[in-house]
């Protein structure tokens, strides 16, 4: 997997130590274990996805994270891309909408004996009590930017997020601020599953045991 990180433009060696230090086939379903090095995004449960191994040292690259950093994962899933910033030394707060998929990545990390402190909650807003962040990363594709995550990030921070570009896809940005103001980097086109939420895309689902709502 290394090597295909490498021949796929990742430079970082941080990054790609990091990478080869968390096991993937712990973050996968069980019936999937075979396939956890294959580059290729996998089921998590609940309709949600573990991103593609390559999309995600692109991400942690693009973090440019430094030992002792505050970090903010948005979109916890499988707890994989928080456990991957721990391992680049960064203290991590993760944030999950779907509580069951945040209890099962908690109790995964645990076991792991990853540090990760999991927070059952919509992310499209950030976490205003525990902001400023030295870097926030959004494992998930917002419809625009959502503003209060900008507003979250520290002086010299960095905001890593898919964002739609098109009908059919994402276009990875980053956002960094410095003296005040935010620039934003396109760092290429990619494709993820939605942020929902209230700066996010709307909830698709259908309204449960609410008929005709
Ligand atoms: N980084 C994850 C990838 C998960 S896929 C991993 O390494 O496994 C994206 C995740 O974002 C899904 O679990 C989805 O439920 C979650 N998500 C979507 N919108 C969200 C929101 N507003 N706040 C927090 N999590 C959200």
């Amino acid at each position: 997997m290394i090597e295909r990180l490498r021949a796929g433009g990742v430079r970082d060696e941080a990054v790609l130590t990091a990478m080869a230090a968390v096991p993937r086939e712990e973050y996968v379903l069980p019936g999937d274990r075979e396939e956890a090095y294959a580059d290729r995004a996998l089921p998590i449960g609940s309709g949600q996805t573990i991103s593609q191994p390559l999309m995600v040292a692109i991400i942690l690259e693009a973090l440019q994270l430094r030992a002792g950093e505050l970090a903010l994962d948005i979109g916890t899933g499988s707890g994989y891309q928080a456990a991957l910033m721990a391992a680049c030394g960064a203290r991590v707060i993760s944030v999950e909408r779907i509580p069951e998929l945040a209890n099962q990545a908690a109790q995964r990390l645990e076991r792991l004996g990853v540090d990760v402190e999991v927070v059952a909650a919509d992310g499209s807003v950030g976490l205003p009590d525990r902001a400023p962040f030295d870097a926030i990363a959004v494992g998930a594709a917002a419809p625009r930017l959502p503003v209060a995550l900008a507003r979250q990030l520290r002086e010299g921070g960095r905001l890593v997020l898919p964002i739609r570009s098109g009908p059919e896809g994402e276009e990875l940005t980053r956002v960094r601020m410095s003296g005040g103001t935010w620039t934003s980097e396109n760092l290429g086109p990619c494709r993820f599953v939605p942020l929902i939420g209230a700066d996010g895309y709307r909830d698709a689902s259908p309204p449960s045991g609410r008929p005709g709502v």
